[in-house]
């Protein structure tokens, strides 16, 4: 049923529109291409038939594919939304993607034609050796490919079009959304809950094949200013105060061999440093807070606040605040007030036969936000591989098995 071709069309043409994500930028959307990639999707939802499209004024895009499915008497037909974000991380350049298609993938290495030393290794990607035969699409090496959330984008796109050509498949209305600037942390903040309207809410943003991610991490920032006293350092004896060196002393009491990214995983929790600005006068250390229990972040303030009382006795003049905020929350919890969300996303794979997985994200998503603010917002595997990075590649099939599961689970919340 689904245009297995079509879709690889859709891919291909999306990764080649530079959507880089600009932190720092002032304009919303960060990057002009996110503007140039939300009118084209416009264009082909109108295209395809869809009426009432909107590609609004901060360039986030919204339509409708109108209720096949009869009404009960007893009951509205909940509105299912799904949502992408059309921008990628600036983490490595999105700018001329040379997308390259491997067909009928016979296992091994693939080097990357353009970077001789970027090569995806089966040793590194050991999902790969369930894809021989497969149809995998990779970068030159130079970019970034796009997959995330291309991928997702697409997915989308092929099941409006999916839904279109065959209305004989009963289905409640199916809210798009595709947002902007979400690698930058800004994916929801043009996003009216109330005009969305919809019941339960699936980003399309999740790695591989065939997973439910219902947790995310909790997540708080914690920046830590350092005061010292700065005074030309020929005249600094008994007088100068260095915030460097205290701060030096502040990041090497935090924890190094657990509640580290470096020392951590699945479950558990981590403090992390990540950024410092400033000189002899004043620092700024910037900490993630990040747990999947929300109560842990206040035990990691608590120790963050307790390394800064010891390095302040430890060196008279300086002072430390610790300022906390509250980043996202664990989707767990709202999930919970709506069972649905997931149970039927698991019945849409259990009537398609295939095996899937809740999974948790040692992170954040769009849906965790959305989840927060009182819509339940899984995130669907999309076949995305190694986002990010160089060495990014995803799998036409798992986003043909994207697209079907979207069609049996919109299916499923018809009926149930
Ligand atoms: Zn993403």
């Amino acid at each position: 049923m689904i245009n297995h071709a079509r879709l690889l069309g859709r891919f291909l043409r999306y990764v080649q529109i530079d959507t880089t994500a600009q932190d720092g930028s002032t304009t919303y959307p960060s990057s002009p291409g996110q503007l140039v990639l939300g009118k084209l999707l416009a264009d082909e939802l109108r295209e395809m038939g869809l009426k009432g499209v909107e590609h609004d004024a901060h360039g986030l895009v919204w339509a409708t594919v109108p209720a096949t499915a009869k009404q009960q008497a007893d009951r509205p037909l909940p509105v299912v939304a799904v949502n992408a974000h059309l921008d990628t991380s600036p983490e490595t350049t999105g700018k001329n993607v040379k997308p390259h298609v491997i067909r009928n993938y016979a296992g091994g290495n693939i080097p990357l034609a353009g970077d001789a030393s970027n090569t995806i290794r089966m040793a590194d990607n050991p999902e790969l050796s369930r894809l021989i035969g497969k149809t995998l699409i990779t970068t030159d090496g130079t970019t970034l490919l796009g997959a995330d959330d291309k991928a997702g984008v697409a997915v989308i796109m092929e099941l409006v079009h999916t839904l279109i050509e065959h209305p004989q498949l009963p289905h409640g209305p199916v809210r798009i959304l595709f947002t902007c600037d979400e690698e930058i942390g800004h994916g929801i903040d043009h996003v009216d809950l109330a005009k969305l309207g919809a019941t339960v809410a699936y980003t399309l943003d999740g790695q591989g094949a065939c997973e439910i991610d219902t947790e995310t991490f909790s997540a708080d920032l914690a920046t830590v200013t350092v005061r010292g006293v700065n005074i030309h350092p020929s005249i600094g004896k008994g007088r100068m105060v260095n915030a460097l060196r205290a701060a030096a002393v502040f990041i090497d009491r935090l924890p190094k061999t657990e509640l580290s990214p470096e020392s951590t995983d699945g479950r558990d929790g981590f403090l992390h440093p990540y950024t410092i600005e400033g000189g002899v006068a004043a620092v700024k250390v910037k900490v993630l807070l990040r747990d999947f229990d929300t109560e842990q972040l206040t035990t990691q303030a608590d120790l963050l606040r307790k390394a800064a009382r010891e390095v302040v006795a430890k060196i008279p003049g300086c002072q430390i605040d610790v300022h906390i905020a509250k980043q996202y929350r664990n989707m767990a919890t709202g999930l919970a007030k709506e069972p649905r969300a997931v149970a039927n996303a698991q019945e849409a794979f259990h009537r398609l036969k295939r095996e899937c997985r809740l999974t948790i994200v040692r992170g954040g998503t769009d849906g965790s936000q959305l989840t927060e603010r009182g819509l339940p917002t899984p995130n669907l595997s999309t076949g995305e591989h190694n986002p990010h990075s160089p060495l990014e590649w995803t799998c036409l099939e798992e986003m043909t098995a994207a697209v079907e599961h979207l069609v049996e689970l919109v299916k499923v919340w018809a009926e149930k």
